[in-house]
């Protein structure tokens, strides 16, 4: 058996204290060359990881020289982000069961709800009330019971407040979401805030999403603002993956008939006149809006709701691997 060079252990262990499993070092006499991995690190971060690095293997008596060189595995993960023209038309309700019938469909999804105006996915995802930590400096997402974990802007702030951010706040909290501890994840669902605010810009801007998903309603005056937000997504080179039509056909549950309240098929031949795909078509139903206030998502479950969020997600999957 070969002997540990006692200076190995200082060294290794000083590394240790301040980089985890993060610093892989090599030493020859009194040279040391570690190799840092800054995988899911910001640049200030990295920064400070090295510096705190160096000032550790330097401190080992024994060493003269240090060498440091970082390394970050490339991140696969694609952000899907989903906007509508105006508030109310049932965004936030298809992101969060296009990001669960994602990840039934095989993809590690995790969500982040970005809309400063009315953050509704803890309540969606059954977890109001829990918080982020940091690790780091970066946000770890809360884990879920539906294997979605989530950041949400509703989280950074004490429950019930009212969030008045200016464009900068908004902004520096999009990045704190979105470039956060997301581990495994390779697909982020991102709920934006309704319209063509500050934060779209920034999202456009700093974290350009691979595709976004409109939601609009069937009637014209919703789509005359889901043509706004298209606008704004193809001007900035956004790929704009398609429409989905919510809300659209209702059963009465006393007598069965099926009644269109705000139109049939709007959304599709809007979809057809801007040249983009249509994603499918959710019906209204008081299911959906029960098992959404109960925090249970209909893609979770067997229930004939979830056949419609499943089918959109089946097209968005197609549309990811093609692009
Ligand atoms: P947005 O994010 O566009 O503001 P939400 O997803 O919060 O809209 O939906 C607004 C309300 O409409 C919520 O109460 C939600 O449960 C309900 N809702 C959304 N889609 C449907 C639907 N297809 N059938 C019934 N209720 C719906």
């Amino acid at each position: 058996m070969t002997d540990i060079d006692p200076l190995d252990t200082a060294l290794s262990s000083a590394l240790a204290a301040v980089a985890g499993a993060r610093a892989t070092v090599r030493r020859e006499g009194a040279r040391a060359s570690i190799i840092l991995d800054v995988t899911g690190l910001e640049q200030s971060a990295r920064d400070a990881l090295e510096s705190q690095v160096k000032a550790a293997a330097e401190g080992v008596s024994g060493i003269e020289t240090v060498r440091i060189a970082q390394t970050s595995t490339r991140s696969h993960r694609l952000s899907i982000a989903v906007a509508s023209g105006k508030g109310g038309v049932g965004k936030s309700t298809v992101s969060v069961n296009l990001a669960i019938a994602l990840k039934t469909l095989g993809r590690r999804v995790g969500m982040v709800d970005a809309d400063i105006y009315g953050p509704s996915q803890p309540t969606l995802l059954g977890v109001v009330g829990s918080r982020p930590i940091a690790r780091e400096k970066l946000l770890v997402p809360v884990d879920t019971p539906f294997g979605v974990p989530l950041l949400s802007m509703g989280q950074l702030v004490e429950p019930g407040q009212a969030i008045a951010w200016r464009g900068p706040m908004a902004a520096g909290a999009l990045g704190q979401l979105v470039d956060a501890d997301w581990g495994q994840a390779d697909t982020l669902v991102i709920d934006l805030p309704p319209g063509t605010g500050d934060v779209q810009l920034t999202m456009i801007q700093k974290h350009k999403p691979a595709g976004v998903v409109i939601v609009s309603t069937p009637q014209d005056l919703a789509l005359i603002d889901a043509r706004r937000a298209i606008d704004l997504f193809v001007k900035a080179g956004v790929p704009v993956i398609g429409l989905v039509e919510n809300m659209a056909g209702y059963q009465c549950p006393h007598c069965g008939e099926v009644s269109d309240p705000f139109g049939r098929g709007g959304a599709e031949s809007a979809a057809a006149a801007l040249g983009i795909d249509f994603l499918g078509r959710i019906p209204l139903d008081i299911a959906i809006r029960e098992a959404s206030d109960a925090g249970t998502p209909p893609a979770a479950g067997n229930a004939p709701e979830a056949l419609a969020f499943n089918a959109v997600a089946q097209r968005v999957l197609h549309w990811i691997g093609n692009n």
